[in-house]
């Protein structure tokens, strides 16, 4: 059974409470491959959230499943923050790590300075990646590369600088110290035809670097994760409910904390401050409702008088999340399961969740 888009009509934002007329929200993020879209969040709390969504994919080590799960003939996903790795001659490249942990050199016109001048030295995967060097350089000496941005970078040795292209068609000055940012400036304003000329010469085919190391950084903010995961529980109760069901002030806090209006840092053990601990737990140690074959799952259940969802990102991350009174109508497990393939939401009742346990318990779980 596929449920591509929710015919939901409720007079109020789930969120906000205001009448207002509902927006196209994905209930699972799209950053994660969700396809399943309601319309009972208005614009403006839709837009408010989206940050938190992308988060979701973006955070570390979510982040790090979902470019190693995104297959490569699906969308573009990326690793979030700056990732570097050694070349084979020992330099720090800047990279994108893309779909399935493909690494793709950012293209780059690196300047090392010699007692001479400067050596030139150039990155990049593919020709045409050169050839969007040159274009963008050439972009830029119109005004004399007063409109191209520096950065301070810590992959460049010292006095180096290069032109980095992180986007399709945006780049900047990367800059190891603050005495390399104007040498490479004089030399791009007095050298630009001869640069340009080394980019649209041609190449020997580009080194392949077998199995790169890469060094990764990213940020996880563990508050944005987890609002994100209580919102996915929440969009999808409101979509499996009656339309004033989630209206109840039973989950007004919950909401005000999937808005990012109640978020409450605590003091954890040794005086570290630990997330808001109130709605959301991340079960490390726990598995409880994962399948093979499935990419996320969401189970909703209730608990000691409390409705519980239990929420797997990409079968690894399992998060419990208090949502608030145990009440009718709940009787009994709800499942949601986007598959792998990411064409498809499902809903299952009971009998069909036990049966894809059984199916694609891990196998572990065949031998209790
Ligand atoms: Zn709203």
């Amino acid at each position: 059974m596929t449920t591509p888009v929710s015919d939901d009509v409720a007079g109020k934002c789930i969120y906000c409470l205001l009448p207002k007329p509902g927006s196209r929200e994905h209930l699972v993020p799209r950053s994660i491959g969700g396809n399943l879209v309601g319309r009972r969040v208005c614009k403006a709390c839709n837009t408010g959230m989206s940050d938190i969504d992308q988060h979701l994919g973006d955070n570390a080590v979510v982040s790090m499943m979902r470019v190693a799960n995104t297959p490569a003939g699906s969308f573009d996903v990326k690793l979030g923050g700056e990732q570097v790795l050694d070349d084979p001659s020992g330099r720090r490249v800047p990279v994108a790590i893309r779909n399935q942990y493909a690494p793709s050199l950012h293209p780059m016109m690196r300047f090392t300075p010699t007692p001479a001048g400067a050596e030139v030295g150039v990155h990049f995967s593919e020709a045409v990646d050169a050839k969007r060097l040159a274009r963008f350089i050439d972009k830029h000496r119109e005004a004399a590369f007063a409109e191209l941005h520096s950065k301070r970078v810590d992959w460049l040795d010292a006095g180096e600088a290069a032109v980095v292209m992180h986007r399709a068609k945006d780049g900047y000055l990367a800059v190891a110290d603050d005495a390399a940012e104007p040498r490479a400036r004089a030399l791009l304003v007095e050298k630009a035809d001869e640069l340009i000329a080394i980019l649209e010469g041609s190449f020997p085919e580009a080194a392949t670097i077998a199995q790169p190391r890469v060094q990764i950084a990213a940020e996880l903010r563990l508050n944005d994760l987890y609002r994100a995961v209580a919102k996915v529980a929440f969009n999808l109760l409101a979509h499996r409910t009656a339309d004033d069901f989630v209206l109840r002030s039973d989950f007004d806090d919950l909401r005000q904390y999937i808005l990012g209006r109640d978020v409450r840092d605590v003091e954890g053990p040794d005086g570290a401050v630990v997330p808001d601990p109130r709605f959301v737990t991340w079960a490390l140690d726990g598995q409880p409702f994962t399948f093979r074959d499935m990419e996320h799952t969401v189970v909703m259940t209730g608990h000691d008088g409390r409705l519980i969802a239990v929420v797997t990102i990409y079968r690894s991350f399992v998060f419990m999340v208090d949502m608030g009174p145990f009440r009718p109508p709940w009787s009994y497990p709800q499942v949601l399961v986007v598959r792998g393939d990411r064409q498809e939401t499902r809903w299952l009742d009971l009998t069909e969740c036990v049966e894809l346990m059984r199916e694609h318990g891990r196998p572990e779980d065949a031998a209790t």
